[in-house]
């Protein structure tokens, strides 16, 4: 039986919950899902109306609001025995629940999954996504964090007769060990989320300020209807939000169209945008590595070209 944990934010579920079902479908087992949360009964709802969904657990109370980790996991532990395989998203709350659950249970976790070979042979990249590997679990519980646009979710839509069971687990109110006390870095860069984003705008230190990373990279998105990403380098140095950062360290982005500008190729920054359809590269470097892996390359000064781009679209 498949347990998946998906991430939400109490309302809604973030939008590779659906990604996960569909890759949970790959092991043709029972799908059994868990929500954590405060007022989640709506979500519960929801979800237990989703083909192939047999079972809603939610463990519903005020401490469980926020995504963490120390007052999950014990939830998650009530029932993990009886799974073979437990699913996380491949977030920020999957990578850091699902090693703790993992040693809960004694098992090894498989991290960063990108295709499920088999019921125990997962695919994962390795070495800052320098290779891909094929990884074989013997544990008889299989943690995964799955990379959510790595798996599509076609096939995963409401049911009008599927009508899942829903069972609520016994929270123990005294198990709060963590407090979010504030949420910072919730800067919005801009209104598409990068995970989800059909078209990525992407600065890097080429930009030289945040100003110049606003004023060249804003016009071109808004026009191509695009998301704005970064590497660490732009984050680091203030041109852009923690949130908009792409790469080993920060999202995992499976775009139609990325461009790369001012960015050099670093394997960090590859990482997080193997799963893009297409790459066009801007760069006054001709060596630079990204043109190794653009699929269109322009080579010149991103000062003169960006904004002549986006004043033909
Ligand atoms: C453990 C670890 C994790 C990391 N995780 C990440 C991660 O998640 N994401 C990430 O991005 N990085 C990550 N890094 C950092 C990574 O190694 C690189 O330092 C970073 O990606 C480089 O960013 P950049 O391409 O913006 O800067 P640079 O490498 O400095 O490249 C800037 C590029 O801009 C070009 N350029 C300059 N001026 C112009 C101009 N006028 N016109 C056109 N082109 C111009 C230059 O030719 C150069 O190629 C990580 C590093 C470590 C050690």
């Amino acid at each position: 039986m498949i347990l998946v944990i998906p991430d939400h934010n109490n309302n809604s579920f973030d939008i590779s919950t659906f990604n996960l079902l569909n890759a949970a479908c790959k092991f043709n087992s029972d799908i059994h899902v868990l929500i954590i949360g405060e007022n989640i009964k709506d979500l519960a709802y929801k979800i237990s109306k989703f083909r192939n969904v047999s079972k809603v657990f939610m463990a519903d109370a005020p401490h469980l609001i926020d995504l963490l980790p120390e007052n999950h996991a014990d939830n998650i532990l009530k029932i993990a025995n009886n799974y073979t395989h437990i699913i996380f998203n491949d977030s920020f709350y999957g990578k850091s629940i699902a090693p703790k659950i993992a040693a809960k249970l004694d098992v090894a976790p498989v991290s960063g999954v990108m295709n499920i070979i088999s019921n125990d042979v997962f695919a994962r990249t390795m070495y800052a996504g320098s290779i891909i590997a094929h990884v074989r679990c013997l544990d008889p519980i299989k943690i995964l964090t799955l990379r959510s646009c790595s798996f599509d979710n076609k096939n995963i839509n409401n049911d009008i007769n599927n009508c899942a069971d829903i069972e609520n687990i016994t929270v123990s109110s005294d198990l709060q060990l963590s407090k979010l006390l504030k949420e910072k870095n919730r800067e919005i860069s801009s209104s598409i989320d990068l995970t989800e984003a059909k078209i990525i705008v992407s600065g890097g230190r080429g930009l030289g300020s945040k100003e110049n990373f606003n004023n060249i990279l804003m016009p071109l998105a808004k026009k191509l209807g695009a998301a704005i990403g970064a590497t660490r380098v732009a984050v680091d140095e203030g041109y852009a939000p923690n949130s908009c950062q792409i790469g080993q360290t920060g999202k995992i982005v499976s775009p139609i169209l990325y461009l790369a500008i001012g960015i050099s190729g670093s394997m960090q920054h590859l990482a997080g945008i193997k799963g893009s359809k297409t790459i066009i590269a801007i760069n006054n470097d001709i060596n630079a590595p990204i043109f190794n892996v653009a699929d269109y390359c322009l080579c010149g000064d991103l000062f003169d070209i960006v904004p002549k781009l986006s004043s033909y679209l």
